[in-house]
């Protein structure tokens, strides 16, 4: 079993799990199933916690993809001289507070999307704030209309659902794709996409809520000259 099953690719809402440690070296484990997100796709990986079969509670720091092997995930612990048992059973789970936070600004970077129609030529998912860069020039980004407009998507309580086409239907449908140097990943011959309601439908693997309301209100902060063609969008919760 060199695969990790990414239980918040179907359900970004779990908050734990039990699981069976699958292969582990000096602070960092791996196992069989996971409610922590890898770090990819402008998102940082989960922080949280494992608890071991004796009832002792370790600090999980980070979370990222097995270099070579994306479809398995590590995690490494706050303490980095703790080896875990393999075979052994123990529950994650997932810094909550901090992971909604993260939801939360992925899908407002989504809705951001959604109101410039220019390329994607980079990105970032921060915790209480967001950036994305487009391939566009001086003339093209009006931040109050860009601003109205992510606030007005947050207000109609859209609807934002994950679903997987094959990578033949992505080939056939390349005008999803709006990361212009990224292209999305192909686990298993399938992508994930993300779709929120009448509004955005583009791949991507990351964690999201369920309905824009529960974003909250956003303001747009900064627009950044990086370069003739490419203007970085700064935004970030209006709490
Ligand atoms: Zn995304």
């Amino acid at each position: 079993m060199n695969a990790t099953e990414r239980l918040y690719e179907e359900d970004s809402y779990l908050k734990d799990c039990t699981a069976e440690v699958v292969a582990s070296e000096v602070g960092l484990f791996r196992v069989n199933r996971t409610v922590l997100y890898a770090e990819g796709g402008g998102q940082p990986g989960d922080s949280g916690a494992v608890t071991l079969p004796d009832g002792q509670e370790l600090a999980i720091v980070k979370s990222v993809k097995q270099p070579g092997n994306p479809n398995a995930v590590l995690h490494y612990l706050q303490d980095a001289d703790t080896v875990l048992e393999v075979g052994s059973q123990v529950k994650l789970a997932v810094d909550w507070a901090r992971r909604h936070r993260l939801m939360r600004m992925h899908s407002a970077l989504h809705l951001l999307c959604a109101q410039v129609s220019a390329g994607v030529t980079g990105g970032s998912v921060g915790d209480g704030k967001g950036r994305i860069d487009f391939n566009i020039g001086a003339d093209g980004l009006d931040k109050e209309r860009i601003n109205d407009g992510l606030n007005e998507l947050v207000s109609r309580d859209l609807e934002v659902a994950a679903r997987w086409i094959t990578a033949d239907e992505l080939d056939e449908n390349p005008d999803l794709v709006r990361t212009m140097e990224v292209q999305p990943p192909r686990s298993g011959g399938k992508v994930r996409l993300i779709e929120v309601q009448s509004a955005d439908l583009q791949p991507c693997g990351g964690t999201h809520v369920k309905r824009t309301s529960e974003i909250g209100a956003l303001v747009v902060g900064k627009i950044e000259n990086k370069g003739k063609q490419n203007r970085r969008v700064n935004i970030r919760f209006a709490d």
